[in-house]
């Protein structure tokens, strides 16, 4: 595309769900906006790599669930036959639709979108490094995302692999070995786990989904270990060896030094800002520990140039990265948005069960000087639970005892990865358990579990 003497209200580099979103929201707000994604689809981790592909092959894994247990059910059949092939081509295709419909997004609101690799030159001109062309602009939203850590073990894509290979990966691992027991190695636990392979969860920090309140990871932990996945906790990976045949690990537990031998080893150990290469020194933008410093209203520290998305700072989140594209939009149209709050942003974790918080944990909310009541209910005693046969897991709010300020609120358990935003719109608008009890919960559903956890603040749950 040639836009040589055209100057841009902005460019935007990197076509994540905080890149595209912001250029959406500033194409709406009438700015003339280019968008510069390397890769050749937009969509970034999130669409091609990440959120997308994941809970697609999830989705396949809990079909498979359900016919490994047909006759709970009623339903018997003859030989059951699993074709890892056809869910990884179901998930690109669910990929290629989103990524096209982004594509189709950026032309309606008129966004010039460059497929090329972008490095800052000045704080208002743009260099493509491929074509060699300059874009001159009055702001730049830098949305240029994240990357796997590796720990310098060196990713063959074959025994040692990040998530990008493991959701095209072409057979089901008999071994798998998975570094890192956040929700990405937590949520492939789940998928490889139900199609047969022997999985085994290393984590160097003390629990399972270490951000998580101590309580609910316990739970996931007891409910995995129920499933056949192997946890090993407090746990280093100190050499990676792979061969023709597999690949041996040697770990540092508690206990000792270990030798695991598994096919494959996934690298699922958080990930770093896509910082380098950017042109950041030249211009003089502040980094800290690799991410780009930036304020409530994404600003960096140099005028124009703003910052969103995982490349600024965790949580590594795609609707964190959305709203702060929103945010950094609305900015540069001159308006003034609400600056993001980090305790409104939910975490889910897509493994089965599911695990989904927001707001603080009761270990924070202590370490902070909060005096707390907790309010639990469990699965077990809602009807549709029952129903669903999904009845494992639970409901904990974690509230301020003298005002009722709802601090947290965390589930494990069905769908707990939707159930949560009735918390979060309630923090929002800073209601207290008594409007979230007294909202009337349809019956029988899951999200009774809310209702229920919040009288049981003041021991007053009903069916229990
Ligand atoms: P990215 O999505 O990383 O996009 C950045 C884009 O910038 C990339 O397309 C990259 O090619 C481009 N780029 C980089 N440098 C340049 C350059 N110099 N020039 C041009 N283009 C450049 N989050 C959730 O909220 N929910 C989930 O369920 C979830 N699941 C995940 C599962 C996995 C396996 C992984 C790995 C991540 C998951 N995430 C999830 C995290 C989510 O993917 C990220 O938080 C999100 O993608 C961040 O968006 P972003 O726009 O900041 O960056």
């Amino acid at each position: 595309m040639s836009n040589a003497n055209k100057t841009y209200d902005v460019v935007i580099i990197g076509g994540g769900p905080g890149g595209y979103v912001a250029a959406i929201r500033a194409g709406q707000l009438g700015l003339h906006v280019a968008l510069v994604e390397k890769e050749s689809t937009l969509g970034g981790v999130c669409l091609n790599w990440g959120c997308i592909p994941t809970k697609a092959l999830l989705k396949n894994a809990e079909v498979l669930a359900y016919m490994q247990d047909a006759a709970r059910w009623g339903i018997a059949f003859d030989n059951l036959r699993v074709d890892w092939g056809a869910a990884i081509s179901r998930s690109r295709q669910v990929v290629k639709r989103l990524t096209t419909g982004v594509a189709s997004l950026m032309k309606k609101n008129k966004v010039d979108v460059y497929s090329d690799e972008a490095e800052l030159d000045t704080a208002t001109s743009i260099l493509l490094k491929k074509s060699g062309q300059k874009l001159s602009t009055k702001n730049i939203i830098i949305a240029t995302g994240s990357s796997a850590n590796t720990f310098g073990f060196a990713v063959d894509g074959k025994r040692v692999i990040t998530s990008n290979e493991a959701v095209v990966i072409k057979d089901v691992p008999k071994r798998i070995l998975i570094m890192g027991a956040g929700a990405v190695g937590t949520e492939f636990a789940s998928i490889f786990r139900t199609y047969g392979s022997d999985v085994t969860l290393i984590e160097m920090l003390g629990h399972i989904l270490p951000p998580e309140d101590d309580e609910i990871a316990d739970l996931l932990a007891k409910e995995f270990t129920r499933q056949g996945v192997k946890l090993l906790m407090s746990t280093k990976v100190e050499s990676i060896t792979p061969s023709d045949t597999g690949v041996t690990v040697q770990v540092t537990a508690p206990d000792g030094a270990k030798t695991l031998e598994g096919d494959v080893i996934l690298l699922a150990a958080g990930r770093s800002p896509n910082s380098k290469g950017l042109g950041l020194e030249k211009v003089g933008v502040k980094v800290e520990r690799g991410f780009i410093v930036s304020d409530g209203q994404q600003r960096t520290n140099v005028p124009g140039i703003y910052a969103i998305g995982d490349v600024t700072k965790p949580p590594l989140l795609a609707h964190k990265a959305m709203r702060e594209g929103e945010i950094a939009a609305e900015v540069i149209a001159g308006r003034s948005p609400k600056p993001l709050d980090i305790n409104l942003i939910p975490h889910p974790t897509y493994c089965t069960p599911q695990v989904a918080s927001i707001g603080l944990t009761e270990q924070q909310a202590k370490a902070q000087g909060f005096k707390i009541k907790i309010g639990r209910f469990p699965y077990r005693a809602i009807g549709k639970a029952l129903a669903i046969n999904e009845y494992e897991g639970q409901v904990k709010l974690v509230i301020e005892e003298q005002y009722g300020e709802i601090l947290g609120a965390h589930i494990i358990g069905p769908d707990a990865t939707e159930g949560i935003h009735e918390i979060g719109l309630a923090k929002s608008a800073e209601l207290t358990t008594a409007e979230v009890s007294q909202a009337i919960h349809a019956h029988p559903t899951l999200a009774e579990a809310m209702g229920e956890a919040a009288l049981a603040v003041d021991g007053h749950a009903i069916h229990i």
